[in-house]
């Protein structure tokens, strides 16, 4: 537990200097076999540690110090909801909360949205922070997605783990900029259906090495 713990201090301070968590606005957790490990409530930085994290089922319960982050209900539904999640990323980026604050979707302006499981990533619809309406509404935009934004919010990822969870939300971060940017210089042309297909295709095969000789 404590390696899974300085794991996700670590992953703090990743997400903290690529200024993906301003001043608290973000937490982050880990499966476990009792239920989940989640950053605290009113994490920093500059102070967090692999002892601060706080063990909990996804039920609730929670044992040491401090209390776990306000967001929990929404770490804990996406656990139940979808098995293949290791780790869950949740912070308010600046790029990923501006589109959310449209109320928008990220669309297929780019192939790499394909990385998200889909061919757009969605927004969730609005609910109070730290409500398990909120989580009712993450995990129903995380149909078949690893991420999705969260209206006037934030946004929200999982990964297999940790490394991949954090990857991901640095991913839709840079996706969503990109997506702002352009729009602000024009209005960006959208892959046809064929064509996000054939780049989840393409992605299927992506980053496999060949057999090696034997
Ligand atoms: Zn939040």
């Amino acid at each position: 537990m404590s390696a899974l713990a300085d794991a996700l201090a670590a992953a703090y301070r990743r997400l903290d200097d690529a200024a993906m968590i301003v001043a608290s606005a973000g937490n982050l957790s880990a499966r476990t076999d009792e239920g989940m490990v989640i950053s605290p409530t009113g994490a920093r930085a500059d102070s967090i540690t692999g002892a601060a994290m706080v063990p909990m089922t996804l039920q609730g319960t929670h044992c040491g110090a401090l209390l776990p982050s306000s967001e929990w209900h929404m770490h804990a539904a996406i656990y139940r909801a979808f098995p293949a999640a290791g780790a869950v990323v949740h912070t308010h980026a600046d790029a990923c909360t501006a589109l959310a604050c449209l109320g928008e979707r990220l669309p297929p302006f780019h192939y790499m949205l394909a990385e998200f499981g889909g061919d757009d990533v969605r927004c969730a619809a609005y609910a109070t922070f730290g409500t398990e309406a909120l989580a009712d509404a993450a995990v129903a935009a995380l149909a078949g997605r690893s991420a999705c934004l969260l209206a006037s919010h934030g946004m929200i990822c999982h990964g297999r783990d940790l490394d991949a969870a954090v990857t991901t939300a640095l991913r839709l971060e840079s996706l969503a900029r990109q997506y702002l940017l352009a729009r602000s210089a024009g209005r960006p042309k959208l892959l046809s259906p064929a064509r996000m297909r054939a780049a989840h295709a393409r992605y299927r095969s992506y980053g496999q090495q060949p057999e090696s000789p034997a």
